[in-house]
């Protein structure tokens, strides 16, 4: 795919010189370019700094086969604009990485963002200079520039991780990370190929690669609960009707629990019969969708008994699926229930392993010893092979954090400050770092949310702010220390109640390849999006309490 970008790389600036913006946005994916669309609107000089060569964030790195949305297309895109909703036509219901990618450039166009995007541009730190009041950033090459308000865009899954396997630099065939896939083609065709990592993105990834190679080993550490995501081409007729019901759409999507078109039924798995509960995972099971996760009794994710069964009907379908039983029990999760993580959703997924090119290596009982020149040598022996992907996830929502600098009020490092777990203010701010806001950062809804309705709320709740903070003359604004104490309880006491927070996983901040992220500490937000909605709603309308002002 062609590089996108019209800026280039700002050369160092000379020393001394350092541009002033009011707003410096680190990020050009969903919410850095809607953010600067907002702010700029307003007035406000913005600049945004992207790494990447293009927008798009998310959905320009992530090119590897067969990456789409798990989200209903036409639930996903921006809702601010009507002329946008109504010129953009997805052409499926759940659309694949290229078209997400030319949507989000369409945008760019359609806005002229990129005249105030420096592409090309890691962050590398940002402080805050207390006695001037400003931010001051600085970027791989040397360059500089500062803002009075800094907003983090960083996105909560875009600092990919590789595996600590010895040897992986050993490796002379192709390698790729998923979340930073080469832009030019990749074949698999008579290759040898294996796979790491069995998330959602391997889900996606070994579908895809399985079709072409002229073999796929799976290296399996835990297997995941998949559901069938049943995509579609969208016809004429329903292009006209998503045409015609955005206002529903979106109305549906603000009501429910993680902003999805999905919404939890109302009754509890336990108060109908069985042969109703199972009438009920069958209908689910066969529509397309996160319905089977979100759109099931209201106590599948929180009651064990409730979850129970609906993990023995999953398990049924996938020994229904499999052709081997032995390989089945070993795509049978253990040690989770049921949409306890993320669910990854699939199209044949269970049946690529009926193909005879296919092979599954369990590495809990056959572990990888190391990466060598030719291939991966498990206990049990060695795999000769010509490429190795890695599936292997991201440092989720702190880690994008975590690769850059941030120092607050005296020289304060917001990696130390969050090493025990983030604690924040309603998941924007940070007390000790004034006038930063973390768009979809730790404890904020959208980080278990439909991702860009929850995006819009974070950035018109910051746009709101700002604009008030600069009628009112104020130039400082920093959570109180009870407020963000407060907020930290609240947010651990919403996951409490639910059952993923007994589970390893991203959600819970634990990635095995991170130094210091193995103790599980909650990162999302699980009160609700509505809830959340409505308590920055509260704040913005009370003057915004919580925040101290200055
Ligand atoms: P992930 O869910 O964290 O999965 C990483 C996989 O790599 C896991 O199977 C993990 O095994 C394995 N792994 C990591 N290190 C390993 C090692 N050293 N040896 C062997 N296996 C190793 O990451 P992801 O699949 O990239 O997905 C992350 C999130 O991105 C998803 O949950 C989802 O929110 C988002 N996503 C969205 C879409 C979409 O919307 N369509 C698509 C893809 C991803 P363990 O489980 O044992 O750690």
């Amino acid at each position: 795919m062609p590089d996108t970008s019209t800026a280039s790389v700002p050369a160092a600036s000379p020393p001394g010189d350092c541009p002033h913006y009011d707003v410096i946005i680190i990020g050009a994916g969903m919410s850095g370019m809607y953010q600067l669309h907002r702010l700029r609107s307003l007035g406000f000089t913005v600049r945004v700094f992207e790494a990447g060569g293009g927008v798009g964030g998310t959905w320009y790195w992530n090119r590897y086969p067969g990456a789409r949305f798990d989200s209903e297309s036409w639930s996903y895109g921006y809702s601010f604009d009507p002329e946008l909703l109504q010129q953009w036509e997805w052409s499926e219901h759940f659309a694949p990485q290229p078209e997400t990618l030319r949507y989000l450039e369409h945008v760019a166009d359609k806005l002229d963002l990129r005249r105030d995007i420096s592409f090309n541009c890691r962050v590398r730190s940002a402080r805050f200079d207390e006695g001037a009041g400003v931010w001051r950033i600085e970027w791989a090459n040397g360059g500089r520039a500062q803002a009075t308000w800094l907003i983090t865009a960083v996105g909560p899954l875009s600092a990919p991780t590789m595996p600590t396997i010895p040897g992986v630099a050993d490796f002379r065939g192709e390698a790729y990370h998923t979340g930073t896939w080469p832009h030019h083609p990749v074949s698999f065709a008579g290759k040898r190929v294996g796979v790491i990592g069995t998330g959602a993105t391997g889900v996606q990834t070994i579908q895809e690669v399985a079709k072409t190679a002229a073999t796929l080993t799976v290296f399996q550490r835990s297997p995941n609960w998949c559901a069938p995501l049943h995509n579609a081409p969208i016809t004429a007729e329903e292009q006209q009707r998503i045409k015609a019901s955005y206002d529903e759409i979106f109305e549906r999507c603000r009501e429910s629990h993680g902003c999805f078109i999905h919404k939890a039924d109302p009754r509890k798995a336990m108060e109908v019969t069985e042969a109703e509960r199972e009438a009920f995972y069958e209908k689910l099971y066969a529509e397309p969708g996160f319905g089977i996760w979100i759109g099931n009794f209201r106590d599948v994710l929180s009651d064990r008994a409730a979850n129970d069964t609906l993990t023995d009907f999953i398990a049924r379908k996938i020994r229904a699926r499999v052709n081997d039983p032995a390989l089945a029990e070993k795509l049978i999760p253990r040690n989770h229930g049921f949409g306890t993580r993320r669910v990854p959703l699939e199209t044949r997924y269970y049946e690529v392993y009926n193909q005879p090119n296919v092979r599954l290596v369990d590495l809990r009982e056959d572990p990888i010893e190391r990466i060598d020149a030719t291939g991966i040598r498990t206990r049990a022996g060695h795999h000769d092979l010509d490429m190795i992907i890695y599936a292997t996830g991201f440092d989720a929502v702190t880690g994008a954090f975590d690769r850059i600098d941030i120092r607050g009020r005296g020289g304060l490092s917001l990696r130390k400050k969050w090493a025990g777990g983030p604690r924040t203010y309603l998941g924007l701010q940070v007390e000790g770092f004034p006038n930063l806001f973390t768009l979809v950062g730790p404890h904020n809804s959208a980080t278990f949310c439909n991702i860009p309705r929850c995006i819009e709320q974070n950035v018109d709740f910051v746009t709101a702010m700002l604009a008030e903070l600069r009628d009112r003359g104020v130039r400082r604004a920093e959570p109180t220390p009870q407020a963000e104490a407060e907020w930290t309880a609240h947010v651990n006491e919403t996951g409490e109640k639910l059952l993923f927070t007994q589970v390893d996983s991203w959600f819970m901040g634990i990635n095995s390849n991170v130094p210091g992220k193995q103790t599980r500490t909650f990162l999302l937000y699980a009160g609700g999006a509505p809830a959340y909605r409505e308590k920055c709603d509260e704040v913005a309308a009370n003057g915004y309490r919580g925040f101290a002002l200055s």
